[in-house]
């Protein structure tokens, strides 16, 4: 595990596969996502702060969610709650809740697609897009099985377009971070020419899928 302070009270968990955001409240701190099961993410987070951790996650895949029974509150979209099937006490986030944490405030922005109950969370501030899955160098973006659905994923990448300026830099959980807020137009096009059955594909060697090779990114689904 990588530990990078990106920012004043602002640390960036990264394992090589997935990684999550840290920031260090007055009294509290705030993670965003939980990594795999097999990362001690709990014990990362002490070499950091003894803090109380309030768990906000982006969705509720398995990578995002791991050992998050070890928190003792967490906050997602209601949309998320069957997959996540938490354990501890939990809250819903819905588009425009703020999120206020130290010197940082985070707005809720519903992007469904990838998962039904997908967020992002934009630092108002400093314009920081988190953006979870949704958006990323490269790829694979996984668009296969439950919870996922294309047309909406494009309508969600049409949504984060129309605020781009409000938006500085994309802050991923997976492949190159921060990137620009060009990859969103790059993740659009693929995914309309994905929709349009325009990519090539290949099956995907272990799950049911296939792999599609976009311009710029690409996509199992
Ligand atoms: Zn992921």
């Amino acid at each position: 595990m990588t530990i990078t302070q990106f920012a004043s009270n602002f640390y960036i968990l990264d394992d090589q596969r997935v990684r999550e955001f840290l920031i260090l409240g007055k009294d509290h701190a705030l993670l965003i996502d939980t990594g795999f099961s097999d990362t001690p993410i709990l014990d990362e987070i002490r070499k950091i702060t003894s803090l109380p951790i309030e768990v906000v996650l982006t969705h509720g895949d398995g990578d995002h969610t791991g050992n998050l029974n070890q928190f003792k509150v967490c906050r997602f979209h209601q949309a998320e709650e069957t997959k996540i099937n938490p354990t501890i006490p939990f809250y819903f986030l819905k588009e425009g809740d703020i999120i206020d944490i130290g010197d940082y405030q985070f707005k809720i922005i519903e992007i469904p697609g990838h998962t039904h109950g997908s967020i992002a969370l934009l630092e108002i501030h400093h314009q920081w897009l988190l953006v979870g899955d949704t958006v990323q160098k490269d790829g694979p973006i996984y668009m296969f099985g439950g919870h996922r659905n294309l047309e909406l994923y494009i309508k969600s990448l049409k949504k984060l377009m129309n605020m781009k300026d409000q938006i500085s830099i994309l802050l991923p959980s997976h492949y190159d971070c921060p990137i620009s807020t060009n990859y969103i137009d790059y993740c659009l096009e693929d995914a309309v020419h994905l929709k349009d059955g325009e990519l090539e594909s290949s099956p995907h060697p272990k799950m049911p899928c296939r792999e599609y090779q976009g311009k710029h990114v690409h996509f199992y689904y």
